[in-house]
């Protein structure tokens, strides 16, 4: 189960100023990622060993008026159908509005966790102003202030409550390997489902309530059973456009959390930009598997050169993330379709794999020997030792006399280097830096 937490409510409470409170901390390591810009709506954090991602539904808003407050309540119907919490926030300075009503009827009415957040409580003075909104049926609101910090990690606490710890899924035990094909609309996810599976599949849901979490298809490989998780083939009927872009984007959020490898559709006559590079970011930081599917390629012309240039250019926008392989598909002319499937499953074995400890240590202390971390105010810093702790995410691990002082300059000249001897195509490998004299 995934750890997906919606923020909801009405123009102007501070959802935005939440949001980037919550995700504050990770901003200032990720900054130089490709995803990250300011104008971002979700991302992915953690708190006392629980990942969760959380979503602005605040981001998603159109910019005609007549429909705005539709497209707010329905906003929230969707995180209601899709989230595992709500977090409803109000003002404090405003009091209870019509609309802060009417959301917390249709909050009301749903099964799910709705954490009631009073907001700009800035100081002690203003807590008089939290009773206001025990009518709206949340039982206690916690009271907040987004914009000074106040009182944030009891509500960090409070909302993470429910959710699972790092490594209790309950999906792990399933040996099934598990795809999940995302991607904006209209790229061509379900045109390769369709190829993959031989027929046609098509879904479309637009009652409330009757979504399921995903559709999982069983593709027999070769006697083996892949289990495709597949956001193409659920749609949700909207007339508004940006809760269609909300409601894809909370899906693909759900399918990456559960797969082993995910595929990232692009059309390659958009290329990527930054919503895909975002996408991507979400696959890494969930330590999944990605494959980066550039697919219409029957709709460019080419000779024998112009796939490598493609491949290039498209590397270089990837940056940190280059171990991404890339296939170039036609879903219409079922190109490639078929390679998908096998580098999935190449992939998944590269998350799975261990690399003996006197191999590791042996290419990488020659690797340090030429290139030894740079001191840092005088003092030597020492890697004694290399081990790989853990497979699917593998994680790497360097005992060192001062870890700490390791440049992420380094550590990434390190993960390159470990990618070159052993590969890891498709696989986040976490490098973790620990003390030892
Ligand atoms: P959103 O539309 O719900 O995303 O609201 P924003 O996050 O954009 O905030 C709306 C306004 O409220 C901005 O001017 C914020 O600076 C302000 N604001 C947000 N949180 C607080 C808070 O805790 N205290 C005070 N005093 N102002 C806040
Ligand atoms: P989805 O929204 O990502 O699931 O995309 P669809 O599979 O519904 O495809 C969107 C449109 O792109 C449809 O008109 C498809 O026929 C078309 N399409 C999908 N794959 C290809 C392809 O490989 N080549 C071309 N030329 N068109 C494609």
């Amino acid at each position: 189960m995934s750890n997906l937490l919606a923020i909801v409510g009405r123009p102007n409470v501070g959802k935005s100023t939440l949001f980037n409170r919550i995700l504050r901390q990770r901003t200032a390591i990720v900054d130089d990622r490709p995803g990250a810009t300011r104008d971002r709506h979700y991302g992915t954090t953690d708190w006392d060993g629980k990942t969760f991602t959380i979503v602005d539904t605040g981001g998603y808003v159109p910019d005609s008026n007549d429909i705005f407050e539709r497209a707010i309540r329905e906003q929230a119907q969707i995180a209601i159908e899709e989230a595992h919490a709500v977090v409803f926030v109000v003002d404090a300075l405003d009091g209870v509005t019509p609309l802060d009503e009417e959301l917390a009827r249709i909050l009301r009415r749903s099964n799910k966790k709705v954490f009631l957040v009073v907001n700009k409580i800035d100081n002690a003075q203003r807590e008089s102003s939290v009773g206001q909104f025990y009518p709206l049926g949340f039982g206690e609101p916690l009271s907040i202030s987004a914009l000074g910090g106040r009182n944030i990690g009891d509500f960090l606490d409070a909302v993470t409550s429910g959710f699972s710890k790092n490594g209790e899924s309950e999906d792990e035990h399933d040996e099934k390997l598990k795809i999940a094909i995302v991607g904006k609309p209209n790229v061509g996810k379900s045109s390769i489902v369709n190829a993959l599976l031989g027929r046609k599949r098509n879904i479309v849901t637009d009652i409330p309530g009757t979504t399921r979490d995903s559709i999982d298809t069983i593709l027999r490989y070769y006697g083996e059973d892949i289990i495709l998780i597949d956001t193409a083939g659920l749609r949700r009927r909207s007339k508004i456009k940006e809760n269609v872009e909300f409601y894809s984007v909370l899906r693909s959020l759900k399918s990456i959390e559960r797969c082993d490898v995910a595929l990232l559709v692009v059309d390659i006559a958009e290329g990527l930009d930054k919503h895909d590079l975002r996408v991507l970011e979400e696959i890494v930081m969930r330590q999944k598997g990605a494959i980066l599917v550039a697919n219409k390629w029957d709709l460019v012309e080419k000779d024998e050169l112009t796939a490598k240039a493609y491949e290039g250019r498209i590397k270089r926008l990837l940056r940190i993330y280059d171990f991404v392989p890339v296939v170039f598909t036609s879903a219409l002319e079922k190109k490639r379709i078929q390679k998908l499937i096998e580098l999935a499953r190449e992939v998944n074995g590269e998350r799975k794999k261990r690399i003996p400890t006197a191999k590791l240590n042996e290419t990488l202390r020659k690797v340090i020997e030429a290139k030894p971390p740079a001191s840092v105010r005088g003092k030597e810093i020492r890697i004694n030792y290399v081990t790989q702790v853990k497979v699917a995410p593998p994680v790497v691990a360097f005992f060192s006399n001062e870890p700490k002082l390791i440049e992420e300059k380094y550590r990434r000249f390190l993960e390159k280097k470990v990618r070159e001897s052993f590969g890891f195509r498709g696989v986040p490998i976490v490098l973790s830096f620990r003390k030892k004299n």
